[in-house]
């Protein structure tokens, strides 16, 4: 094994969750390398440079994609831990589920051969999710709080959560295979819906939500239930998953509290509607979202959760990475500002910004 370099990689640096880490890591004095597909994409790759600015060290990013095993080589190269978040993460199904299983498992498959062939990595840490837990679709499954030890029925589940599964799959036996003078460490970590405050510069699935809600995209909402975490929360989780020695080996739940659509509606409704905007907060009835989901493949996508309730044990969370998570109330609010702040949701005449402690 090469001497430790301390460099930290983060796979797909550009999203919603890895910025969060990046910046985690650099404000931790930490020497950080992120990937992203392109770095010729201005609106993605800029945001990053200014993510931590009194970092000790200024980030560098590399081109890797994970459908090109090739690509990992040089990306990896002389890090000692490697933090593995980029997975597709679509707000619509595809038509083919390929489309995102393939370059989820061979993706992980492609980033773990780099990492075995550097011989400088000592642990990688994976973003899963709890779609890799439990995320079955069919009544009956929602009954029982499932732990670290429950795995999803790859039978039961949508293309997305299949994909996590089966990547996830692919990384523990990836690891067990490797012969005895090469082992790698596996650090885990399977988030609920993540939500909080946008540092990327884009939006994706974990930002529709907030988005159609104060944009008034649907008027009447769901009766849907997510289980949720911070984003904040799940950086902190990824950083400490990195090097302490109880978090090897093991999968961390990530989840903070069950919430439906509606109450996070009233939530942005209390500190919004004063500003202007008009939050639907009426539930609406099944018909009407079968109705709805005819046009908008997201709502088609989401139909078959209507009426489950997931719950997760989060205690690895709270009693071995020692997480102190947000309030849900914090983790929306916040997140609403800088989506408004950011301009991926309009500003209302009568918006007056976020409150003077929660700016910067
Ligand atoms: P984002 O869509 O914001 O980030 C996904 C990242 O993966 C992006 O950086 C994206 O790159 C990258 N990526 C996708 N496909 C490829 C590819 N073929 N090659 C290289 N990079 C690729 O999503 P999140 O930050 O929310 O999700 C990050 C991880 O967390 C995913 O693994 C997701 O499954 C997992 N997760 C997310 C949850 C959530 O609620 N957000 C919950 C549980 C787990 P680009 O910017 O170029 O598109």
């Amino acid at each position: 094994m090469a001497a430790s370099s301390g460099l930290v990689l983060v796979t797909g640096a550009s999203g919603f969750i890895a910025s969060h880490i990046v910046k985690l890591l650099q404000s931790q004095g930490h020497k950080v390398r992120g990937t992203v597909r392109s770095l010729a994409n201005e609106d993605k790759v800029k945001p990053l440079y200014s993510l931590c600015s009194d970092a000790k060290h200024k980030l560098e990013l590399v081109e890797a994609n994970l459908n090109s095993l090739e690509s990992w080589d040089a990306a990896v190269k002389d890090c000692e831990y490697v933090i593995h978040v980029a997975s597709p993460f679509p707000s619509t199904s595809p038509q083919d589920e390929n489309e995102i299983i393939r370059p989820a498992v061979e993706g992980t498959t492609n980033v773990f051969k780099a990492c075995a062939k550097a011989k400088s990595v000592k642990r990688i840490v994976l973003t899963s999710s709890c779609a890799a837990i439990a995320w079955e679709q069919c009544p009956g499954y929602n009954e029982r709080v499932r732990t670290e030890k429950d795995w999803s029925d790859t039978t039961k589940i949508d293309a997305y959560s299949k994909s996590k599964t089966l990547a996830e799959r692919a990384a523990w036996d990836f690891i067990k295979e490797l012969p005895a003078e090469e082992k790698i460490e596996l650090a885990v970590i399977n988030p609920a819906f993540v939500m909080g405050p946008v540092l990327h510069g884009s939006t994706g699935t974990s930002q529709e939500v907030v988005k159609r809600l104060l944009e008034k995209a649907m008027p009447a909402i769901p009766k849907i239930n997510f289980p949720v975490v911070d984003v904040r929360d799940v950086a902190i989780a990824h950083v400490k998953a990195m090097t302490l020695p109880e978090a090897a080996g093991n999968r961390h739940i990530l989840a903070t509290d069950n919430m439906y659509f509606s109450d996070m509606a009233h939530v942005l409704k209390k500190e919004f509607e004063p500003q202007g905007y008009n939050i639907p907060t009426m539930v609406a009835p099944y018909f009407v979202l079968w109705l709805s989901s005819i046009f908008d493949k997201t709502v088609k996508m989401i139909l078959p959760q209507i009426g489950l309730v997931y719950k997760f044990d989060n205690s690895r969370m709270k009693n071995v990475l020692g997480i102190v998570p947000h309030t849900t109330t914090d983790t929306l609010v916040d997140m609403a500002y800088t989506m408004i702040e950011r301009g991926f949701v309009f500003k209302t005449k009568k918006y007056r910004g976020p409150p003077e402690q929660k700016q910067g």
